[in-house]
C-alpha cells in the first residue's frame, strides 16, 4: 500500500518519476491510483519531504504447516508417445542436494513423479535419498503438457504444503516452475548454482550482474520456496542400494480439455554426429585463442582421438567456430566432466561458472596470467596451435599401442 501523508508539498516530483502513471495531482497534493501502482518505490526516493511511504503487509505469517523438501522428477522424452523415458540425471542431482537441505531443515525429502505408469520409482528415487514419492499415474502425463502438469503440481502443493520445491533448470523445468510460482503467487529463483539453509530459510544462490557476483536470494514471506537448479552443478551422491521410499499414490482428476497442444509425433535429435557436452566424461574446449574456424578443427581432432565432446567459449561460438549447443558457461551449458581441457580460453568468470565442477582441468594458454590457470590442476603456458597437433599424434599412437 502506498501512502501519501499530509506532509506533501505538491512539488510534483513523484508524478514525473512514476513509471506507471499511478500518481497525479489533486489540488496541491499528490494522489495515488493503487490499481496502477506497483510499489516500485521510485516516488519514495524523490520525495523531498518524506511524505510518501510504502506499507507492506509485515504481519508475521505462520508457515508452520509447510514442511518437506520436494524435487520435481523429470522423465526423459521418448519417441514412443505411449511411454516416458528414464529419470533425467538432473533429478538425481536435485535429490542428492535436496537430501542435505531436508536434513538441515529436519524435514522429509519427497520426489514428485507424474507418469503413465509406475516403474519402481520408490526404489530408484529412494536410493538417491527420497523418503517419499508422491506418484500420480495417468496416461495424460506421458506426454509433457504445461497446463496439465502445472495444474497437477499446484494441486499437490496445495494439498501437502511443502516448504521447498526444486526443479531442474531444463526446458521443462523452466517452463513449469514459473507457471506454478505465478499460480501460487510465490517467488521463484531461476538457474541457481548453489543451495543451502540459513536460519531455517532456503538460500538460493545464483550469478547476478553478468556473472560478476553471486547473489543469495531468500523468500521469507511466501511458501513454498521455489527454485530451478542448473543441470550438472550439483554432484550426485552414491546410490544407497536397497533404500526404498514410501510410495504415496495421488489420485488427481485430470481434465483432458486442458490440453491445448496435442503432440502427434516426436523425433528426437540424437545430435549431428558430434557428442553432446552435457553428460560427457571428457571435454576438449577451445576459445578465441584458436583464432579461426579452420584452426578450431585441431580441438575437434584431439576430441576425436580421446572420444571426447567438443566444448567452446562464448567468444568461439560468437566467431562461428562451433555451434551454440557446444558453449560452456553461464549462458551456455554447465558441465562436470572427469577431464576438461581448455585451449586458448582466458577463463572469464562466465566461462568458469560452467566448468568449475570438472574433476580435472588442464589449461593451455599463451598468457601466464590467464584466469583459467586458477581453475586448472595442470597449467601449460604454451601455444595451443603447436601443442594440439603433437598431443593428438602422441595420444593416437599411445592409445593404439595401449
Ligand atoms: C551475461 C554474460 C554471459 C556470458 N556467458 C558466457 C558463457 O556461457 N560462456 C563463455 O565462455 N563466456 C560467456 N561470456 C563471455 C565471457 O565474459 C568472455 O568474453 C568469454 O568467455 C571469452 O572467451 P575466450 O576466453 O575464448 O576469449 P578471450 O577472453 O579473448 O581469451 C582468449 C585467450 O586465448 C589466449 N590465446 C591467444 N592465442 C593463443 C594461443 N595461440 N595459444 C594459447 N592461448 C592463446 C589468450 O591469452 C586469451 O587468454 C558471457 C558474458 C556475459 C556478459
Amino acid at each position: 500500500m502506498l501512502e501519501i501523508s499530509a506532509k506533501c508539498i505538491g512539488c510534483t516530483k513523484c508524478v514525473a518519476v512514476c513509471p506507471f502513471g499511478a500518481l497525479s495531482m489533486s489540488g496541491k497534493k499528490a494522489v495515488v491510483n493503487m490499481s496502477a501502482c506497483t510499489l516500485c518505490g521510485a516516488c519514495v526516493q524523490v520525495c523531498p519531504v518524506e511524505a510518501i511511504s510504502i506499507k507492506r503487509d509485515t504481519a508475521s505469517k505462520d508457515f508452520s504447516a509447510y514442511k518437506g523438501v520436494w524435487v520435481f522428477v523429470e522423465l526423459e522424452d521418448s519417441e514412443d508417445l505411449s511411454a516416458e523415458g528414464p529419470v533425467r540425471k538432473v533429478s538425481f542431482e536435485l535429490l542428492s542436494e535436496g537430501r542435505k537441505i531436508a536434513d538441515a531443515l529436519k524435514e522429509e525429502l519427497c520426489a514428485v513423479v507424474l507418469a503413465g505408469k509406475n516403474r519402481n520409482y520408490e526404489r530408484e528415487l529412494g536410493e538417491y535419498g527420497a523418503d517419499k514419492v508422491y506418484f500420480c499415474e495417468n496416461p495424460e502425463f506421458t506426454v509433457y503438457n504445461t497446463d496439465i502438469y502445472s495444474a497437477a503440481v499446484c494441486a499437490l502443493i496445495n494439498k501437502h504444503k511443502p516448504s521447498v520445491v526444486l526443479f531442474g533448470a531444463t526446458v521443462k523445468g523452466r517452463d513449469l516452475a514459473p507457471r506454478i510460482a505465478s499460480a501460487l503467487y510465490v517467488g521463484l529463483t531461476a538457474d541457481c548454482t548453489a543451495l543451502s539453509v540459513r536460519d531455517g530459510l532456503l538460500v538460493q544462490s545464483r550469478p547476478a550482474f553478468g556473472g560478476n557476483i553471486m547473489a543469495d536470494i531468500l523468500s521469507p514471506n511466501s511458501r513454498p520456496q521455489m527454485a530451478t537448479v542448473r543441470p550438472n552443478v550439483m554432484k550426485v551422491s552414491p546410490a544407497q542400494s536397497g533404500r526404498i521410499a514410501i510410495l504415496v499414490r495421488e489420485d488427481l482428476k485430470i481434465d483432458k480439455n486442458m490440453r491445448r497442444v496435442k503432440v502427434l509425433r516426436r523425433k528426437i535429435d540424437r545430435g549431428s554426429g558430434s557428442m553432446k557436452i552435457e553428460n560427457a566424461n571428457i571435454i576438449v574446449s577451445g576459445g578465441r585463442g584458436m583464432k579461426t574456424k579452420e584452426k578450431f578443427k585441431l580441438i575437434e581432432e584431439l576430441a576425436s582421438v580421446l572420444g571426447a565432446a567438443v566444448g567452446a567459449s562464448r567468444a568461439a561460438v560468437d566467431l562461428g567456430f562451433k555451434e551454440k549447443s557446444h558453449q560452456v558457461g553461464q549462458s551456455g551449458v554447465t558441465v562436470s566432466p572427469r577431464l576438461y581441457m581448455a585451449f586458448g580460453i582466458s577463463g572469464a568468470v562466465q566461462h568458469l561458472v560452467g566448468m568449475k565442477n570438472s574433476d580435472i582441468v588442464i589449461a593451455v594458454n599463451k598468457d601466464p596470467n590467464a584466469m583459467i590457470f586458477g581453475a586448472a590442476k595442470y597449467a601449460f603456458v604454451a601455444d595451443a596451435h603447436q601443442v594440439l597437433p603433437k598431443l593428438s599424434e602422441l595420444l593416437a599412437k599411445g592409445l593404439k599401442r595401449g
